[in-house]
Order: C-alpha cells, then sequence, then structure tokens
C-alpha cells in the first residue's frame, strides 16, 4: 500500500513527458466500446490481435521499416513477449497506437516468474515456505516492480504437479501435492492481480496473470521434458488439474496451454482441455495463450501444415498465438476457404480486446509506463523487498540434517568455504529471472555474504574445491546461456588447493550441488545425485575428520543417500534469489531458523522416480523389505531419504495426542482433528503441522495419504499451541471413476504430524 501511495505520488509530482497522452475518457460500456471497436475492423486487424510475437522478432528500432513495424502499421500485431525496460515499451506502444489505423494498444508479457529486480528464491523453494501470506506478498512485489518497468502480464504462476525429479522444470513448480499447490496458486494470483480478483479494471500497479502450462506439462514421460504425458482422466481430475482450477477460481486472467498431447492431441488442439473442461466446466472468462511456437510445433505432432495447426488450435479454443504467426498467416486464408468462421476470429479478438480493456489500456495506452527508466528506481530492488526477499529465502531452506546442533554456527575461529557455488555470482539467483540482467545491482555470493556476516569475528578462507563438474562437455550443455565459470585447473589441483585451504579449519562449510542452468526447462537429467566430481570433494572434505556443513543448491530433490549417511549437518538451499547469500548466512549462524519443509519426496536413488508421498495403494502393500512378490525393489527399502513434509529447525517440538471431536461424520456436519504441539527446545521457531487423509474403503483404488491441512505456527521457547483441523465431507470429495465429485460413506484414517512419515493416526466413519 505505502508502495502504491509512492508510486502514486511520484506520477504526480513528476513533469509529464511529451510522450504522455491524456487519458481518453471513454463513456461507452465494456462490450459496447468492444463492439463498436470490432465493428470498425478488417478481418486482417481482426486476426492481428491474436498474433503474439518475441520481442526478439521486433525490429530494433520501431519507424526504422522493419518487418515488424510494418506488421505493427497494418495492425497485425496483439502483443510482444520479452520486451525489457520501460522506455522501449513506450516507444513501440506509441508507435502502435500513433501509427496504425485504429490505434489498438499492445499487451506486453514477460516471464516475471520468482521476482523482476528483487529475485525471490525459485518457486520449488518458495513453496517449502507453506507460507501463503508470504507467497502472496512476494508474488505483489514483482507486480509492483514489473509494472514499474512497463509490464502488465506476467507467464506465472506456474502449477504443474511436479513429481519426477528428472524433469528441471520441477524447480519452477510447487512440487509434487494437489492441495498445497492449490493453495499456492490462489495465493499467486492473489499476490499479482490484487484486487482485480474481485473483478473490475487491474490498478496500475497490478499485472494479469498467466497460470501455466494447461495441462499436465509436469506429467512428461521419464522426466524428460517436451514428452508425451498419457494418463486416466480420473488421475488428471484427482492429482493435477486442482491447481489450475484453482488460479482459475481465484481470477486468474489467461491461461497458458501446454507443450504436451493430452489424450494424445497437443494441449493447444484440444476442445476438451480448452473449451469443454476450462470454459464450460470451470467458468474461465479470460483468454488461452499458447506456449512458445506450440501451433508451429503441432506439424510435428503430425497435425498437418501451420494452416491446419492453425484452424485447430482455434477451433479448440486458443486465442493468442505465442510466436508461430500460424494465426495471422493462415486464418484470412482458412475463413475464406471455410476452414474456419469469422465468428471463431471475433470470439478470439473480443476475448484479447477485453483483456486490453480490463487492464485500462484504451483509456491510457501508456498506464503501465507511467514511470521512465530514471523516475522508476524509487520502486525496483528496494530495502524493503530485499529485506522482504532475504526473509522468505531463509524461510524457504530446509534443514536436512543437523547432528550435535552443528548448526548455528558461531562466528569465531577459522572457517573454510569450499566449493563450485560458493563463489558463483550467476548461481545465486535461479533458473528463471531473466530480468535480474536488467537489474544493475550484482547479487552477493555466498563467500562475498559470509565474509560481509562474520566480518572481523573470524576468519573465512575459500577454495572452489572442483568444478560443477567433471565433463567439460557435460558441464558446457548446461552452460548454454553461459553463466559459471569453469577453472581451468585440473581435479586433482583443485582438490589440492580445497585440502590446503581447510587444513587448519574449525569447520568446513561445502557449497556444492546444481547450477542455475542444471535446473528449469530443457534440463532434464538421468542422473539426479550430486556430480561425481563434487562428490570427491565432499568426501575429501569428510576425510579430513573436521565438522563439515553442506550447503546444497539444487532446482529439484537429489539423490542425498551418501550425504545423509556421513555429513553431520545439511542445508538445503535450493537458490535463494538476489538476497540469497544474506539468507543463507542468516541461517548459518542462527540470526534466522530455518523452517521450510519439503514439497518434494528426496529420493534414494534416480531409479525410483517418479517418486511421490501420495502414490497409490497396490494389492500388495510392503510391510518389510525385502518381501517377495510385494510392491518393493531388491536392491533398496524403496523409502526416501527425505520425504514430503519434513524439515528441521534450530528447536524441537514435541506433539501430544491427536483426538477427534468425534468418529463419525454426518453428511453436512463437521468434526475437528487437534493435537497440542510444544517447542521443547531452548529457542524460538516456526512448526509446519500437517494433516493427511486416507480414505480407506472407496470405490476405487485411492492413495496412501493425501495432505488435507497445513498449520504454519510460531511457538517461544516452552510454548504450547493447540492446533485444529476442520473435516467436511467436501475435504473428503474425489473423482470416481465417472469423474463425479464424490465423499463416500466409510471409513476414513486422519493423520497428523510434522511430515508424511511421522503421523499419529486417528479413524473416523462418514455416515
Ligand atoms: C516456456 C514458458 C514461457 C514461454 C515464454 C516457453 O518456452 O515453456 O513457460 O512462459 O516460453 O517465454
Amino acid at each position: 500500500m505505502r508502495k502504491t501511495l509512492l508510486a502514486l505520488a511520484v506520477a504526480l509530482v513528476l513533469p509529464i513527458a511529451g510522450w504522455a497522452k491524456k487519458p481518453k475518457k471513454i463513456t461507452l460500456s465494456k462490450d459496447a466500446f468492444i463492439s463498436d471497436l470490432m465493428s470498425r475492423m478488417t478481418i486482417e486487424e481482426k486476426i492481428g490481435q491474436l498474433n503474439l510475437l518475441d520481442a526478439g522478432q521486433l525490429n530494433t528500432g520501431v519507424g526504422q521499416k522493419g518487418v515488424e513495424d510494418q506488421a505493427l502499421l497494418n495492425g497485425e500485431v496483439g502483443g510482444f513477449l520479452s520486451l525489457m525496460g520501460v522506455d522501449r515499451i513506450r516507444e513501440v506502444q506509441q508507435y502502435a497506437v500513433e501509427k496504425s489505423r485504429l490505434g489498438i494498444p499492445l499487451l506486453f508479457g514477460l516471464d516475471v516468474i520468482h521476482g523482476y529486480h528483487t529475485i525471490f528464491p525459485i518457486p520449488l523453494a518458495l513453496s517449502c515456505t507453506w507460507d501463503m501470506e508470504m507467497i502472496e506478498r512476494a508474488a505483489r512485489v514483482a507486480a509492483i516492480e514489473a509494472t514499474a518497468d512497463g509490464i502488465p502480464w506476467v507467464y506465472s504462476p506456474m502449477v504443474d504437479i511436479s513429481r519426477d525429479a528428472r524433469w528441471g522444470r520441477i524447480a519452477e513448480s510447487a512440487g509434487e501435492d494437489p492441495f498445497l499447490g492449490s493453495a499456492i496458486a490462489r495465493a499467486m494470483v492473489m499476490g499479482y492481480q490484487g484486487d482485480k480478483r474481485q473483478g473490475g479494471r487491474y490498478a496500475t500497479d497490478e499485472v494479469m496473470a498467466c497460470v501455466k502450462h494447461f495441462a499436465l506439462y509436469g506429467a512428461a514421460e521419464a522426466g524428460l521434458d517436451y514428452n508425451v504425458t498419457d494418463m486416466s482422466r480420473v488421475r488428471m481430475y484427482n492429482d493435477y488439474l486442482a491447481p489450475y482450477r484453482a488460479a482459475v477460481e481465484a481470477g486468474v486472467g489467461s491461461v497458458m496451454s501446454s507443450f504436451n498431447t493430452i489424450d494424445y492431441e497437443p494441449a493447444t488442439s484440444s476442445c476438451w482441455l480448452l473449451t469443454d473442461l476450462l470454459r464450460e466446466q470451470w467458468n474461465f472468462k479470460g483468454f488461452v495463450v499458447t506456449d512458445y511456437g506450440s501451433i508451429g510445433e503441432m506439424r510435428a505432432w503430425g497435425c498437418g501444415d501451420l494452416q491446419e495447426c492453425s484452424v485447430r488450435a482455434l477451433s479448440a479454443g486458443t486465442d493468442f498465438d505465442m510466436c508461430s504467426r500460424g494465426f495471422v498467416g493462415t486464418l484470412k486464408k482458412s475463413l475464406d476457404e471455410g476452414r474456419v468462421t469469422e465468428n471463431q476470429i471475433d470470439i478470439a479478438c473480443r476475448r484479447m480486446l477485453e483483456a486490453k480493456w480490463d487492464l485500462g489500456l484504451f483509456e491510457d495506452p501508456y498506464r503501465y509506463c507511467q514511470y521512465t527508466s530514471k523516475t522508476q528506481k524509487s520502486l525496483l530492488y528496494t530495502d524493503e523487498s530485499r529485506a522482504l526477499a532475504r526473509k522468505i529465502a531463509a524461510e524457504s531452506f530446509v534443514l536436512l540434517k543437523n547432528d550435535n546442533n552443528l548448526l548455528p554456527l558461531k562466528k569465531k575461529g577459522k572457517i573454510a568455504l569450499v566449493g563450485p557455488m560458493a563463489h558463483a555470482p550467476n548461481n545465486m539467483r535461479g533458473c528463471w529471472a531473466p530480468t535480474a540482467n536488467t537489474n544493475p545491482n550484482p547479487f552477493s555470493t555466498l563467500l562475498e555474504s559470509l565474509r560481509r556476516a562474520v566480518g572481523e569475528q573470524a576468519e573465512v578462507k575459500y577454495a572452489k574445491g572442483s568444478n560443477i563438474h567433471a565433463d567439460a562437455q557435460i558441464e558446457a550443455n548446461w552452460e548454454v546461456f553461459g553463466t559459471d565459470i569453469r577453472d581451468p585447473r585440473s581435479e586433482a589441483e583443485l582438490l589440492g588447493e580445497a585440502l590446503e585451504t581447510v587444513a587448519d579449519a574449525d569447520v568446513i562449510v561445502a557449497a556444492i550441488g546444481e547450477s542455475q542452468e542444471m535446473t528449469g526447462e530443457s534440463t532434464s537429467r538421468a542422473d539426479i545425485g550430486l556430480p561425481e566430481t563434487q562428490m570427491r570433494l565432499l568426501q575429501a572434505m569428510k576425510a579430513t575428520g573436521k565438522p563439515v556443513v553442506v550447503v546444497y543448491f539444487a532446482g529439484r530433490p537429489m539423490v542425498m543417500k551418501w550425504e545423509k549417511e556421513n555429513i553431520p549437518a545439511i542445508l538445503n538451499v535450493w537458490f535463494g534469489g538476489s538476497e540469497g547469500g544474506d539468507a543463507i548466512c542468516d541461517v548459518l549462524f542462527g540470526d534466522a531458523s530455518p523452517s521450510g519443509k519439503l514439497t518434494t519426496s528426496f529420493p534414494q536413488a534416480t531409479g525410483q522416480e517418479p517418486f511421490y508421498y501420495n502414490h497409490m495403494v497396490t494389492g500388495r502393500p510392503i510391510t518389510k523389505w525385502f518381501s517377495k512378490y510385494a510392491t518393493n525393489y531388491t536392491d533398496i527399502d524403496g523409502s526416501a531419504v527425505f520425504p514430503f513434509g519434513y524439515g528441521l529447525t534450530y528447536t524441537t517440538f514435541s506433539y501430544g495426542t491427536l483426538s477427534l471431536s468425534s468418529d463419525k461424520l454426518t453428511q453436512g456436519g463437521k468434526i475437528q482433528a487437534r493435537v497440542t504441539v510444544t517447542n521443547t527446545g531452548q529457542r524460538e521457531g516456526d512448526e509446519i503441522v500437517q494433516m493427511y487423509i486416507h480414505d480407506t474403503a472407496a470405490s476405487i483404488a485411492r492413495p496412501i495419504m493425501e495432505l488435507k491441512g497445513f498449520e504454519r505456527i510460531h511457538l517461544a521457547a516452552g510454548e504450547s499451541k493447540t492446533v485444529t483441523f476442520d473435516i467436511d465431507e467436501e475435504l473428503l470429495k474425489f473423482y470416481n471413476v465417472e469423474l463425479r465429485h464424490v465423499a463416500e460413506p466409510g471409513e476414513f484414517t486422519v493423520m497428523v504430524g510434522p511430515h508424511s512419515q511421522d503421523v499419529q493416526s486417528k479413524t473416523f466413519v462418514l455416515e
């Protein structure tokens, strides 16, 4: 709110630059205005509204008669993605508005995934906070910063349920659980869209969100990005669709279709998905944009030429063609040939114009260009937003192990920092923060933050210890975007230097893991363990006999079996964003307590993937490993190294006995599950109390347990709190084999505890 007022004050006080035309007063209603406008549009102009281009496709100097200049003049472009910088956005907008025949404003979209200039932790990390208020605030800050730089439309939240850690885009997700994923989807839409969720027009510091990738993109077979997905409708409805639906119900303005097929049909041309489900069943009123080039990619699926693919996409309910130029290039011809109707084009065009109306662009095309690159500064990367990002980052770290309270460390003696992630300037921000490149401030590495944190109180020594990967070629593949800096020295030289560095240290902090390029889009991995060269470094550090704290950077759940068995303290920090280095130090030295809990299960071996806690029951459950002919592997016991919901902090909690207000739930009634949690340690701390439910007798097989409630509580040392979860019929509903949403009478098991593998249970009956 303070920011909004500040923005308003700056806007009023600043001299209005020459470009800023006075907003038009429109007296017509939205419908009347759009109908009037459309009555004056040619068919080419209507189709132009359905064309979204990459800024890379924009001629660098608008007004210099480039190809897109002409397209802009002709009204053949509806918007651009990835154009960054308010001055440039204003310039392009002005060109479209002043030079094209009808002056229809452009829509500018961007991948604002985990922050804009202030970079928050990657979405997977954010999910580990289980803190909806903080997640909403992070999205709010991103909206304020993006709009201050000319962006009214962001390609987030990504809500794909991700259960296969080989898939690099798990980093962008909220993990494996639909209940938590739905809560996060809602929080993010609210944070981005603010009051717009109540209907009406977006404020100038609110962005239109775009939920993606609709649908099932996270279920790519074998965790291989862009691979096919295939699953039953029952699974779709019960496990995968809920977060998208939650975003729609929260009022998300747009939906992005996914790259994958659904029932063997590309999502972008699935009428069932984009019309029957999204619009008719879920009542979605916004527009559907394709993912990058999806219509063009349909050719590779065997759907015909670009014209045919475009016909199919439009007919299915796609409105905005991202970068394929299929609509703009072929729809007129298809109309002439009777393969689409003008009404179909009108429907899509109207949806695009409605979005522009909702953003207030017809009244003022420069509504999101109220600042310039000079005046926007007071809104970007502020002390306040950085403090928030630092706090959230600390909340998102998961303390996986802490033998003998090795952590927090004292700021004294000699601390040796080793590892390829210790001083990697480009590896702090995380996999998807292109906007960080426009932030002129460098982000601290862990080494820089550590030195700052201890000041004169302790000595910090540093050695890289190893490269990310022994194989320069593999590392080069990850470095496609060229951010990590490979050390030319041999593995032996790097290790030798590290051993010398740690020789007189009191404690070793090993910063290891994945580089940011190993995570995100197009980064599937067939082995999700620590790269071998880093493992050799870690083993050498352990062999020194000194206490070792591992600070693990990762964009996915990693195989950490050896680490768990051999390293006394492990702090999983994901990628913490712009303030990640300082936040790690806050936690390492106890200025903040870690409180994150895992939202993905950590396997013992890559071969367990897809690996998730809420898996189905089988007819041959395993009671003891190894049991011949039961559902188990012969070579590992199949349990998680670190399970869903798990995470330690610097204090301890004890759980009292779980009680149920009744062991009978009547239809339309409500019962409560209650547990008292006590902080039994010496420090204050946060605990995330979790409730799971298992439907023991149903018409179809059901998951072994499903998250159905959680609460983050803060307890002072010695303090107790009683946490109450309501259980009603609605909470017990699932989609049956006819896809009806039902709660079936019978017995249910309620489980409550600190994580999915440490619960107390009680049963009740739904009558
Ligand atoms: C990604 C989307 C992204 C789009 C635009 C695609 O490659 O799958 O998540 O929003 O590009 O950058």
